[in-house]
């Protein structure tokens, strides 16, 4: 990948190439990612995160519960401050738990050191963060490939076809050669979940994906994530959303670090998906037929 290794020798820091390692980079396979005997695609078990403050220790989560299989559409509500992403850096293996076990996709997720992590996280989940984290030096497009390179997935000619055509499904294409500094914060969001699609993982973890959207683009967000869903996906999505978290799956609300409802739901696909329903299997692989993209006429934010 040539772009990307001129972009990574030249014009990225060191600091950025570090953070981008430990999201992004293939490790080695660990005992751990091959010993679970957990059936749930998502197990958390006694999850306790404390946190060391000045008051003492903090307890962020309390004894967290929770399953979830493959297919499911979660949506994570709680107040401000109730732990929601907390839990889902649990899952993502950005954090680690106090106490208890956090199984994902097989893997003892708690139990791999921080390489082991990275590499497994670039495999198999999406991560899209509440605060985006795009590498201002590279741009919109480079953002997207960097987990495609950093994980050796695709080959070198199918990585930037790719990434646009995933900034395609997110009405971001036009803006592909730009930096992020360019945009405005909705537009950096929709290119963190074209990124969070690099490797097409099974899992999806968004930290408030449609927080900085107006309510149209939120829309079409919700829109591919169920295309994705319906396509075999699994996602948690934190949400202050009320209405989106009635159109899921599930939704788990959290309060004071604690589980305090898990609603499971009939969902109901929007007509745009099931008429996707067909081609939605993995968005986009070389050699298969494109999607048609959901986001036409999604406002530019
Ligand atoms: P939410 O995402 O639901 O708004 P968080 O999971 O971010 O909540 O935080 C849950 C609680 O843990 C909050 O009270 C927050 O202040 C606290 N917290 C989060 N991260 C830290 C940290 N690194 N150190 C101390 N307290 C933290
Ligand atoms: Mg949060």
């Amino acid at each position: 990948m040539v772009g990307v290794e001129k972009v990574r020798h030249f014009r990225m820091e060191t600091g950025e190439i570090a953070v981008l390692r430990s999201l992004f980079s293939r490790g080695k396979r660990s005992q751990a990612e091959q010993n679970s005997n957990s059936s749930a695609l998502i197990n958390l078990e006694q999850v306790t995160k404390g946190y060391a403050t000045p008051a003492g220790e903090f307890q962020a989560l309390k004894g967290i519960d929770l399953q979830i299989d493959a297919g499911e559409f979660v949506a994570v509500i709680g107040k401000s401050g109730s732990g929601k992403s907390t839990l889902s850096n649990m899952i993502t293996g950005i954090d680690r738990p106090t106490k208890g076990q956090v199984v994902v996709a097989g893997t003892a997720v708690h139990k791999l050191n921080e390489g082991q992590i990275a590499g497994w996280r670039g495999r198999n989940i999406g991560v899209v963060f509440q605060f985006f984290q795009l590498l201002p030096s590279l741009t919109v497009a480079e953002n997207v490939m960097l987990p495609m390179d950093f994980c050796n997935m695709y080959s070198a000619r199918e990585r930037r076809r790719r990434a646009l055509h995933l900034l395609e499904l997110v009405d971001m294409v036009d803006q592909a050669d730009k930096l992020p500094t360019a945009l405005s914060g909705g537009q950096q969001q929709r290119v963190a979940i074209a990124r969070s699609l690099a490797n097409d993982p099974a899992i999806v973890v968004a930290d408030e994906p449609t927080g900085n959207l107006d309510s149209r683009t939120a829309e079409a967000v919700f829109h591919l994530f169920e295309k994705l869903v319906a396509g075999g996906k699994t996602i948690l999505m934190v949400t202050h959303d009320d209405d989106l978290a009635r159109r899921v799956t599930r939704a788990v609300t959290i309060a004071d670090g604690q589980i305090v409802a898990d609603t499971k739901q009939a969902h109901v696909l929007h007509p745009a998906v099931e008429q996707h329903h067909e081609q939605s299997h993995a968005i986009w692989q070389p050699g298969r037929a494109q999607p048609q993209p959901l986001f036409a006429g999604a406002a530019a934010d």
